[in-house]
């Protein structure tokens, strides 16, 4: 290179390093404005104590009905009236189902469409062979080392029994909501497509009441405390905005069978696995999506300043490295429709050709693909016309709830507030929740846990050891008491 090039070209160098260190040095984390809130009462002794209380409740869901000890959530329900007399005189509640439970708070202008705060108040169960791994038994609701323990403390007890807990002091408090509030309380939401979840008729009851809702909060998404040294030491909000669909497909193969002793070159077992394969090679395609782009970029914004260099091109230059990262499991998961062979069934003894190979696939299902999708990608990927595709049940991904509402901008000014932190990220929640079951009554649905937590607590969730941090507790409830104020005040 001549040396008049290699300077323009060294000075070229020059000033993109300097501009991406301006970039950079501009790339701070987006906060709301919050407004100046009033001080809140809390009473954190009640809450705490009623945490605990309820996870002495075994409402563990079961697909088979007759096996759910009923009485465990009558007894919760108990527990509420108990604790929370006012809320029970002022509301009016019923039973739906088996133990689904709808509070209605009228507000004074029926112009206002109602706002819904929902849950489940069933838990998973703890397998008998896991009940020796807890340091604290999982249906005791012990506190020790700055935690309450126990199955629900995370998932979802915590903030049921927060929403009740609010509105009880909010009506201490002499509150009356002009937009009218209502409370969903689910039984069985842990169970995978079952025909008798309990969230539909919630929506049904109320569409059945003509009622239209402003928007939903469920559970979802969380205040990650992020800490990772000289990168972040941060917390950054997550709200749901969609979530992922699921659906099972059963592909198979039949066959003459006959004596093991005189198999033809290829059996039901062998042609089956050969469609296997197809489909594990042909995923589909990988994409950063807009959501994706939006988590990293508030997590990005976090970061610390050499890191920042980085991510503040981290959302542009990502697409780049799409196959890479889609080679991640944990990340392609976020990326793509997943495909998933769980299950497979052949012969039923080792001398007997099979007349019959399965699998069943499991698909989870990102926004903007269908069932109908999924179905037709089988068809494309599987050339075989020997093997059978049937489809086994399952649900299409949820709609994709808006931004621009006054609910999210609620929820991230109540955030900035209370956390001095950025704006939450939306993103699609890979798990299933309730709140899709309402999108018969609204758009707006949003999945949302305030409370701070940890990477490592949030994975306890359905696991050993499943506990919260008492310290968290406090603006779980000052946030819900503000997000009421805000949505259903005047
Ligand atoms: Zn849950």
């Amino acid at each position: 290179m001549k040396k008049k090039a290699k300077i323009a070209a060294l000075s070229a160098a020059g000033l993109l390093a300097a501009g991406n260190a301006v970039k950079a040095a501009m790339y701070k984390p987006k906060k709301a404005e919050c407004p100046a809130l009033p001080d809140e009462n809390v009473n954190l002794d009640r809450y705490v104590v009623t945490i605990c209380e309820a996870i002495r409740c075994k409402t563990v869901s079961n697909t088979d009905e007759s096996l759910v000890e009923w009485d465990e959530f009558e007894k919760l329900h108990k527990l509420f009236k108990k604790k929370y007399p006012l809320l029970h005189k002022t509301l009016k509640m019923r039973k739906v189902g088996k133990a689904g439970l709808i509070y209605v708070w009228q507000g004074t202008d029926p112009s206002l469409k109602p706002i819904a705060l929902i849950g489940h108040q069933d838990v998973v169960p703890v397998p008998e062979e896991m009940l020796g791994d807890w340091t604290h038994p999982p249906f005791e609701g012990e506190i020790a080392d700055g935690y309450i323990w126990g199955r629900g403390a995370i998932d979802m007890k915590n903030h049921l029994v927060g929403v009740l807990e609010s509105i009880e002091t909010l009506l201490e408090e002499g509150f009356v909501p002009k937009r009218t509030v209502i409370v969903c309380l689910g039984y069985n939401e842990e169970l995978v497509d079952t025909e008798l979840a309990s969230a539909p008729m919630l929506s049904k009851a109320l569409e059945d009441d003509g009622i239209k809702l402003e928007s939903v909060l469920d559970e979802g998404g969380a205040i990650l405390e992020l800490d990772v040294p000289h990168v972040i030491k941060n917390k950054v909000a997550g709200v749901g905005i969609a979530e992922k669909g699921y659906c099972d497909f059963e592909i198979s193969v039949d066959a003459v069978g006959g004596h093991s002793s005189t198999p033809p070159k290829h059996s039901a077992v062998g042609e089956l696995s050969k469609a296997i394969l197809d489909l594990e090679n042909h995923q589909f395609r990988a994409k950063v999506t807009k959501e994706m782009k939006m988590i990293i970029d508030t997590i990005a914004r976090n970061t610390t300043y050499p890191v920042k260099l980085i991510g503040c091109n981290l959302a542009t230059v990502l697409p780049a490295f799409t196959p890479a990262l889609a080679k991640i499991p944990p990340v392609a998961s976020v990326m793509r429709t997943t495909t998933a062979v769980t299950m497979t069934h052949g012969s039923p003894q080792a001398n007997v050709m099979p007349q019959k190979a399965t699998a069943t696939v499991n698909f989870r299902i990102l926004p903007g693909n269908t069932i109908e999708d999924v179905e037709k990608h089988i068809r494309r990927v599987i050339r075989n016309k020997k093997v059978n595709i049937k489809l086994l049940g399952g649900n299409d991904p949820s709609v994709v709830s808006p931004i621009d509402t006054p609910t999210m901008d609620a929820i991230s000014k109540i955030c900035s507030g209370l956390y001095d932190m950025s704006a939450p990220a939306p993103f699609v929640v890979m798990g299933a929740t309730d709140a899709r079951h309402y999108q018969n009554l609204t758009d707006q649905i949003y999945r949302f846990s305030p409370f701070v937590m940890p990477p490592e607590i949030l994975m306890l969730a359905h696991g050993t050891d499943e506990r919260i941090s008492v310290d968290c507790l406090e603006n779980g409830i000052l946030f819900f008491k503000r997000y009421i104020r805000m949505m259903a005040g005047e």
